[in-house]
Order: structure tokens, then sequence, then C-alpha cells
């Protein structure tokens, strides 16, 4: 199964394709995961991407597509994966159909998680994200059991710099600009599906896990 999850940033594409992951067994990919891995290794691919980061812009189509074939060629996606963050632009949904029916095959199925701008803000102010393993909480939403500190791991909280609020804006926008036509693309493929994600987590994953099947 190969699945897209669409959204505004902080729409909770992370927090479904988690879930996903887990109950289907396949990998969760996330290109910003991989990226903030390549910026705490110092790599060169972190630095460039890094740039682009901290000002709330989209990391360029070449390095992004490039690195995901990359992963894609790992053994642990021979029986599928959810993307979350990727594509983000045309171009990267143009490459990754092409790569796709090259190799035969195709995407199954587009979930886009709608969540209004004004529910956004808040959403990304209260996300904290740990230093450790990645894994994200929500200061009100999805709190730890001890304030600042990974349930999973126990390593510090921190709030990520892109999710400040003067960042936050200049994203969204970037999301209505460069990101939200994706939503016409694959309804014009036949495979987008809606779910509505303002409601409680678990809510949202029952309304997916209706679409994929038990
Ligand atoms: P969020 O989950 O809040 O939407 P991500 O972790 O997916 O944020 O992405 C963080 C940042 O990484 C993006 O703002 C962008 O700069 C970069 N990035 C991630 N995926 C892509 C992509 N597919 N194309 C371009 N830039 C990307
Ligand atoms: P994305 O990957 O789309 O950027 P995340 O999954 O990181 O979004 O979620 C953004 C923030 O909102 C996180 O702090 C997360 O814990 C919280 N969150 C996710 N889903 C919900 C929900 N259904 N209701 C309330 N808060 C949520
Ligand atoms: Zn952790």
């Amino acid at each position: 199964m190969k699945i897209i999850m669409l959204g505004a940033p902080g729409a909770g594409k992370g927090t479904q394709a988690k879930m996903i992951a887990s109950k289907y067994t396949i990998p969760h990919i996330s290109t910003g995961d991989i990226f903030r891995a390549n910026i705490k290794n110092g790599t060169e691919l972190g630095k460039k991407a890094k740039t682009y980061m901290d000002q709330g812009l989209l990391v360029p189509d070449e390095l992004v597509v490039d690195l995901i074939m990359d992963r894609f060629k790992e053994a642990d996606c021979a029986n599928g994966y959810v993307l979350d963050g990727f594509p983000r632009t045309i171009p990267q949904a143009e490459a990754l159909d092409k790569a796709l029916a090259e190799a035969g095959t195709k995407v199954d199925v587009a979930i886009n998680v709608e969540v209004p701008d004004e529910n956004i803000v808040n959403r990304m102010g209260g996300r904290r994200a740990c230093v450790g393993c990645g894994a994200t909480y929500h200061i009100v939403y999805n709190p730890t059991k001890v304030d600042g500190v990974c349930d999973t791991c126990g390593k510090e909280l921190i709030l990520r710099d892109d999710d400040k609020p003067e960042t936050v804006q200049k994203r969204l926008n970037v999301y209505h600009e460069q990101t939200e036509p994706l939503i016409k693309y694959y309804t014009n493929k036949g495979i987008l599906k809606e779910v509505d994600g303002t409601v409680d987590m678990n809510d949202v994953f029952a309304a997916i896990v209706n679409i994929l099947g038990e």
C-alpha cells in the first residue's frame, strides 16, 4: 500500500502517519524528519536544507526528490509506505508518479487531513518535539506524562524553530501557494480522500481506517 498524507503544516499528518505505519506495518517516511536528522548530523544536505527550513520555505525540489528516491531503495519499502510531507509541490508529485510508473507501480491513495488555518497556529504553537527520538506531542492535546520530558526516551522536548508564530504564517502561505494544488492533482487522478482533521486524533484515525480498510 502506497499512501500519501496531504494537509497544512500542523494538520496532524505526522501523528496519523505514525498510527498508519504501525497498524499496516509499512514504514513512515517523513522528509521533514530526514532533513532534521541530516541537520543534527551536520551533513552537507542538512546544511543546505536548514537555510530554507529556517525561513519557512520549501527545500528545492531536486534535493527532496533525490533524497526520497534513495529512501525508496531500502528494503523496508517493498510492501509500500506512508509518505508524510512529500510530495509538497506539483513537480515533486510528477517526479514521484514517473518513478513509480517506471517501476510498474503507483500511489494507491492520497489522504487530505483538513484543518482550517485558524486552528493551525494553535497546533503549531503547542507542538513539542523530542530532541532524542523525534516524537511529537502537544502541550494541550497530547501532553507528556512529565512536563517537558519525552514519554518514550526521556529526553528533552523543544519548540521547533520553524514552529514560532512568525514562521508558521509564512509556512501556511507557502502551503496554500505550492502544496494545496496537489489536492486537485490527486482528485483528478481519482485517488483523493478527505478526512476532518479538527476532531480528536483517534477519531481522525478511525476515519482513515475506514478508508484504508481493517
Ligand atoms: P510539518 O510536519 O510541520 O508540515 P515537516 O517536518 O514536514 O513540517 O517539514 C519541515 C520543513 O522541511 C518544511 O517547512 C520544508 O522546509 C522542509 N521540507 C519537508 N519536506 C519537504 C518537501 N517535500 N519539499 C520541500 N521542502 C520540504
Ligand atoms: P503535521 O505532521 O501535519 O505537521 P503533527 O502530526 O506534527 O502535524 O501535529 C501538529 C501538532 O498538533 C502536534 O503537536 C500534535 O500533537 C497535534 N495534533 C495532531 N493531531 C491532532 C488532533 N486531531 N487534535 C489536536 N491536536 C493534534
Ligand atoms: Zn523521545
